[in-house]
C-alpha cells in the first residue's frame, strides 16, 4: 500500500516538472551574445562562431548574460535583450560601456516607442527611461 503512495507521488511530480506553467518557458541555458562591431544580438548556450561579420572579417561576441524574463535597452546603441538580470556593460557597439534601462518584466502586452519604434512584450507598462532617440520614450499599447 506504501510502495502504491509513493509511486503515486513519484508520478504526480515528474508530471509537474515537465509541464509549464504560464507562459512558454524560455530556455534558460541559453545566454544572449552580441556582436560589438556589427551589433547583433544571438541567443546561443556557447560563443557563436566568428566568421562573417558584415562590419568586416570577424565577430567580436560579448556574453551579455543568460537569457530571461526581463526586457532592458541600452539606451547608447538601442539593443534589446530579454536577460535574467542587467546586461554585461562591456563592448557597447556605439562606444565604451553599454549603459541599459529596465524596461518592465516579459508578458503577454505589446508595447511599441513612437520615438525610438522598440516594440516589446511586457507585462505591465514599460518603463519611460533612457529613450535612444532621446529622454522619454512614448510607449503605445499594440496589443494584449
Ligand atoms: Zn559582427
Ligand atoms: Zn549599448
Ligand atoms: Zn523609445
Amino acid at each position: 500500500m506504501k510502495t502504491w503512495l509513493l509511486s503515486v507521488v513519484l508520478a504526480f511530480a515528474s508530471i509537474s516538472a515537465l509541464a509549464p506553467l504560464g507562459h512558454t518557458p524560455v530556455p534558460l541555458a541559453l545566454k544572449n551574445y552580441q556582436c560589438r562591431k556589427c551589433a547583433v544580438v544571438v541567443q546561443s548556450s556557447s560563443t557563436p562562431s566568428s566568421y562573417g561579420c558584415p562590419a568586416g572579417s570577424s565577430h567580436q561576441w560579448q556574453n551579455l548574460g543568460d537569457v530571461g524574463w526581463e526586457n532592458y535597452q541600452c539606451r547608447k546603441c538601442a539593443t534589446h535583450v530579454m536577460n535574467e538580470r542587467q546586461p554585461s556593460s562591456y563592448g557597447c557597439p556605439a562606444g565604451s560601456s553599454h549603459q541599459w534601462q529596465h524596461l518592465s518584466r516579459v508578458g503577454d502586452k505589446t508595447y511599441q516607442c513612437r520615438k525610438c519604434g522598440l516594440a516589446i512584450r511586457c507585462k505591465s507598462y514599460p518603463s519611460s527611461y533612457g529613450c535612444p532617440a532621446g529622454s522619454s520614450h512614448q510607449w503605445n499599447k499594440l496589443s494584449n
